[in-house]
């Protein structure tokens, strides 16, 4: 069987997360000339050149490539790595080439999205210090609404301004809804602005591990140095540091060298500084001292512009019905969103169907299994954990205010996924009154509107029940 583009899109999603996720040397060799050939029946076939990569495929990386598959709706039981000829089909000089290029993408891929040349080595001086940059995040591709217009404004204004207002910047919120993509786009345009400056985007698990490395190796210096003599640094999801003391001053050290010499720091978090826990008081005020921007998942009008764009960059034309189907079903994290979407095109693809309402919501109520293996009782414990409260206390007669708000929220939280009856709800809760139930509920989706530590804590406590 041959690959189909909404195959070769759906996997270029998976490469692109992959990308952020391992060291680009390990990125270059193992995946760069890979591609999905197949998937179907819980099985993802993987498309290798040879059998040296397939080795080291099957060894070290199949759980990461089953794992960023689900994060992009397809759930399958068992990753395949096959030698095949379709994969590696860029000329076999790109790998030389390519280790002076951004690790990002398949040359072509790269070039079709930025309509730039792709002649060897036209744009390797340029793009030699965009350590981490992932080309697919671009301002241009990121939908502004009420949800995150603040934030894409903060992030113009660093670009135009690197160095002088807003540093650091520091966005914060919930899974799957954009910080990386904004994060991306200013190392993408500050390069592009000043192709020779030193843009350097690192998660911060990887950083962690380099720092690990450098430990081990004794090479601290050159970490140290390395960091410390960026343009502009961005650092991902920087609540990873929790907890991890020599982590923590070194980067305090980084951080000033940086902001002194007025370079550009850019920072995002699940939560904000006040919240990481175990973060050095030092660190939270440099973090906090610059500007903190909350951000959220859009609403749904923005959720349903999003489907469209991402549809129009797979060149199909979604009907109204569908788009809005998807947006209204899936709320909490764009990642999902737009994952449920390659799902429906490459499904409609493969067997040659147009997508219909009908196959969106019978693929999607066939991924909502989830629910299913989660119990009152799991949610009941994972809310007490959460609020590090002993589950006899929230279940018991307790009446404290740190005891009732987290008994509410898991109530709130047993009514929306697994849509028990109010009674019930009140009994698992240890409560017998079902009115105390009701209003529990209630309280809860009115003030999650309007507090977003509220918000954040729901989401936070769902994330681990579904992880
Ligand atoms: P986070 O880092 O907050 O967990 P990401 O930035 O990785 O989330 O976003 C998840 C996916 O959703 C990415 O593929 C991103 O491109 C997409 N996305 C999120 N918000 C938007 C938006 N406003 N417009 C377009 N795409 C978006
Ligand atoms: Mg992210």
């Amino acid at each position: 069987m041959g690959t189909s583009t909404q195959q070769d899109s759906l996997w270029q999603a998976v490469l692109g997360e992959i990308e952020l996720s391992v060291s680009r040397g390990n990125y270059v060799t193992w995946f760069k000339n890979t591609c999905l050939l197949k998937q179907a029946d819980d099985v993802a076939v993987i498309g290798v050149p040879n059998i040296f990569i397939k080795q080291q495929l099957e060894l070290k990386y199949s759980d990461l490539v089953a794992k960023v598959l689900q994060k992009n709706g397809i759930t399958v039981q068992q990753v395949k790595f096959k030698i095949s000829s379709e994969a590696g089909s860029n000329r076999p000089t790109d790998d030389v080439v390519v280790l002076s290029q951004p690790a990002s993408s398949n040359p072509q891929v790269a070039a079709k999205q930025s309509g730039q040349s792709t002649k060897p080595g036209a744009n390797s001086l340029a793009h030699s210090y965009r350590q981490g940059l992932n080309e697919r995040y671009t301002f241009d591709n990121f939908v502004v609404g009420g949800s995150n217009e603040l934030a894409f404004a903060a992030c113009q204004a660093v670009v135009s301004q690197p160095g002088t207002k807003y540093n650091p910047l520091f966005l914060y919120g919930g899974v799957g809804i954009g910080k990386t993509h904004l994060l991306q786009a200013i190392g993408n345009t500050l390069a592009a602005r000043n192709p020779k400056a030193r843009v350097v985007y690192i998660s911060t698990e990887q950083f962690v591990q380099e720092f690990v490395d450098a430990l081990r190796f004794r090479k601290t210096a050159d970490f140290a140095s390395y960091y410390r003599t960026a343009d502009a640094l961005i650092i991902d999801d920087v609540q990873f540091i929790a907890g991890k003391d020599k982590m923590q001053e070194e980067f305090f050290h980084t951080f000033n060298a940086l902001h002194q010499a007025n370079k550009q720091i850019i920072i995002s978090s699940d939560k904000p500084p006040k919240d990481i826990p175990t973060l050095e008081d030092r660190l939270r005020s440099r973090f906090a001292g610059g500007m903190s921007i909350d951000m959220q998942i859009p609403d749904y009008e923005t959720r349903c512009a999003i489907v469209q764009t991402k549809a129009q960059d797979h060149e199909v034309v979604l009907g109204q019905d569908i788009v809005e189907y998807l947006a209204h079903n899936i709320q909490t994290n764009i990642r999902e969103l737009e994952g449920a979407l390659n799902q429906l095109l490459a499904f409609c693809e493969m067997r040659g169907l147009d997508p219909t309402l009908a196959v969106a919501s019978s693929l999607l109520s066939a991924n909502k299994t989830r629910p299913k293996h989660l119990s009152a009782k799991q949610i009941i414990e994972r809310t007490a954990k959460h609020f590090q409260i002993p589950l006899e206390d929230i279940v018991g007669p307790k009446r404290d205010k740190d005891i009732v708000v987290p008994r509410q929220i898991a109530m709130y939280i047993l009514r929306n996924e697994l849509n028990l009856s109010f009674p019930k709800i009140a009994k698992e809760l240890g409560r017998k009154d079902h009115t105390t139930a009701i209003h529990s509920v209630d309280k809860i989706e009115k003030e999650s509107k309007l507090d977003p530590n509220l918000r954040m804590a729901i989401s936070e406590i769902k994330e681990n029940l579904y992880a």
